[in-house]
């Protein structure tokens, strides 16, 4: 059985036996309203489970219109009572309310109760296709006929209370062309000042044609302005012609137009709300009574005073001159948050009349809608920017496959190049030792020394290169063992000047060793020391006689950085650029003509990389060079 609380009845329902149903078998709370007003009072503070309309006749509001709105601004179900004799009555049959018959048994009621909250569903479907008002303007005592910007008939009702209905043949017909042609100036007059921004015309008196016969009406034009931009005109028409009962516009008819419409209107007079109709108070949540003055209204809804100060500024400022078109954010009395779609014209000096449309729910889809397009635009942005990722990558990939293939063409030219050089040692020695061989008798005693120790001259540098060359071989294939351990680089210094002080001295050269004891440094202690060694050779090949060469070393954070600086002959911006590179040869002769492989650097570049450290040179030609490198502390 359905759970119940609170039904009101409205007017009579003739039947003793149909309340004891609804008090007992539902156990519900029954509340009682005389007229249209009361019951939309009531209905709308105590909002009850089912509203059961009965007939009436008190009141202004007739029990159509009340129904309509509870049903429609509440979404409060709503049930006819009758008895059998009104089912003669059409305008019943018409109704998209559930109609009991009475008397009635409980399990129908109950079952009818159901379908009222079902029609309830369906005719809020009907809202959200904007069928309602279609539906409710059948329902009004007046005509309603409206108008799109250029006049056509987009929309007529039926008409309940008159006799005569208009046909479908007013639809999408010029307006201007059923007129009297004295009528067609009252008409667009009337237009012309809702153009210019006044929201209800004056009444008018117009005569519509229609197949053989005219109506005279007597009517209020209002305009419509959606969110779009675009407007409608509203002809709300009462026949005057004196052959049909017609319920005067004033009042009644005026109201029941405003009560119906689907956006809220409130008119306010010298400051204070006159009149709010049931749509403003859904969307506020305050029904026309309690919401005082305008200041007191937007005092409750905008209670950030920042945001209140700027509604208010732009209400003072524009109110007079143009009407006021805004999207604001209300404070309902609940606290909900709301987005609303709120419009102010003035009537005259004293009145305004402002109208509010819910688009709270409205925003929520457009801005999950602007979200998922947001999103795709940035998932679609990431794809592309994988894409160009991707095609770098690939590019990059292509560009060192390519670089690959030239370092090997270099290496290969290299090679070439170097067993040319390898030769002349050995033509040396085998040349010279030859020539001692063949000549031995002829030779004096010196000349035998002399060739001797060009012979024992020409094995080191061979055995230099080899020895190069092999190291390189094994740090550039990978073969080479990589062993970083601390080690003492005072002591590294020390050996490889103790292994060139011959050399040095040979030429009168002095090396300063300026390392301290206890440098500690983390790396290949062999690798690191043919690196100084070939630096020290350099340095003693290219500087001449008397030179003095010395060896310094700064401290970094993580990182030493050890020089080499001599007093030589220096070198050339251009050959600058030529050094540490496997791809141009480049060797000199020393001061003394010795003879070097263009090798050293090479080897020394691949070894001080392998320590993540950095080798380059600072020279100043026919001054000297300082070649500096960069190896890890010990921890
Ligand atoms: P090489 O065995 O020919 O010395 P390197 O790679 O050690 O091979 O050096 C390449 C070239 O760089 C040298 O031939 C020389 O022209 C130049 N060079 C290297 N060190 C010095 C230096 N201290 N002073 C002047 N030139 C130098």
């Amino acid at each position: 059985m359905e759970e119940i609380k609170k039904i009101l009845i409205i007017g009579e329902v003739g039947d003793k036996g149909f309340l004891e149903i609804l008090k007992h078998s539902f156990n519900a709370t029954v509340l009682f309203a005389e007229s249209g007003e009361e019951a939309l009072k009531i209905a709308y503070r105590t909002q009850p489970d089912f509203v059961f309309v009965g007939k009436f006749a008190f009141g202004n509001i007739d029990a159509f219109t009340t129904a309509n709105i509870i049903f429609d601004a509440y979404n409060i179900p709503v049930l006819f009572v009758l008895n059998e004799k009104d089912l003669e009555n059409d305008l019943y049959q018409e109704t998209p309310y559930e109609i009991i018959y009475i008397p009635v048994s409980e399990s129908k009621l109950s079952f009818q109760l159901g379908r009222a909250r079902k029609s309830l569903t369906r005719f809020k479907k009907l809202v959200e296709k904007n069928e309602l008002s279609e539906t409710i303007l059948n329902y009004l005592p007046g005509f309603v006929i409206t108008l799109d910007e250029r006049l056509t008939v987009k929309f007529v009702n039926k008409g309940r209370n008159h006799k005569v209905t208009f046909g479908k043949e007013l639809l999408g017909t010029k307006f201007l062309e059923s007129l009297e042609v004295t009528d067609r100036n009252k008409l667009l007059e009337a237009i012309n000042k809702l153009e210019c921004g006044a929201s209800v015309s004056e009444k008018i008196d117009l005569t519509i044609r229609y197949e053989d016969s005219a109506l005279p009406v007597s009517c209020d034009v209002y305009c419509v302005i959606f969110s779009d931009g675009t407007h409608e005109f509203i002809l709300y028409c009462s026949d005057i012609s004196g052959e049909i009962k017609s319920e005067p516009l004033e009042g009644n008819g005026l109201m029941a137009v405003l009560n119906n419409v689907p956006y809220g209107v409130a008119i306010i007079s010298e400051g204070k709300f006159e009149f709010a109709n049931p749509e403003f108070t859904r969307i506020t949540g305050f029904p026309a009574d309690e919401l005082g003055g305008l200041n007191e209204w937007f005092e409750k809804a905008f209670p950030d005073k920042s945001y209140r100060d700027v509604v208010t500024e732009t209400w003072k400022k524009e109110i007079d001159q143009k009407n006021i078109i805004k999207t604001l954010s209300i404070q309902c009395k609940n606290g909900d948050i709301k987005q609303i779609d709120f419009r102010a014209n003035k009537i005259d000096d004293k009145k305004y009349i402002i109208s509010i449309l819910d688009i709270t729910e409205q925003r929520k889809t457009r801005e999950a809608l602007d979200n998922y397009i947001r999103q795709l635009k940035l998932s679609k942005d990431s794809i592309e920017q994988k894409n160009i990722q991707l095609e770098k990558l690939n590019k990059e990939l292509r560009e060192s496959e390519e670089k690959l293939l030239e370092l090997n063409r270099d290496k290969d030219k290299f090679f070439s190049i170097l067993a040319h050089d390898l030769r002349t040692p050995f033509n040396a020695i085998l040349g010279l030792s030859q020539l001692v061989a063949d000549e031995y008798d002829e030779l004096t005693k010196e000349e035998v020394v002399k060739i001797v120790k060009d012979i024992n001259s020409a094995g080191k540098n061979l055995f230099r290169l080899l020895e190069n060359l092999l190291n390189w071989s094994r740090i550039t294939s990978g073969r080479a063992e990589f062993n970083p351990e601390k080690v003492d680089l005072f002591e590294l210094v020390l050996t490889a000047v103790h292994l060139l002080k011959p050399n040095a001295d040979a030429k009168e050269i002095k090396i300063e060793n300026n390392v301290k004891p206890n440098t500690y440094v983390f790396v290949d202690e062999q690798m690191i020391e043919s690196v100084i060694e070939n630096l020290l050779t350099n340095a003693i090949k290219f500087t001449p006689r008397g030179g003095k060469i010395s060896i310094n070393i700064s401290e970094q954070p993580d990182k030493y950085e050890i020089s080499v600086s001599d007093t030589g002959i220096g070198i050339s911006k251009e050959n600058i650029g030529k050094l540490f590179r496997i791809d141009v040869p480049f060797s000199e002769y020393g001061t003394e003509k010795e003879k070097g492989s263009g090798l050293g650097l090479i080897l020394c570049k691949e070894s001080v990389e392998k320590h993540n450290g950095k080798i380059w040179v600072e020279s100043e030609e026919g001054k000297g060079s300082t070649f500096y490198f960069t190896v890890p502390k010990a921890k």
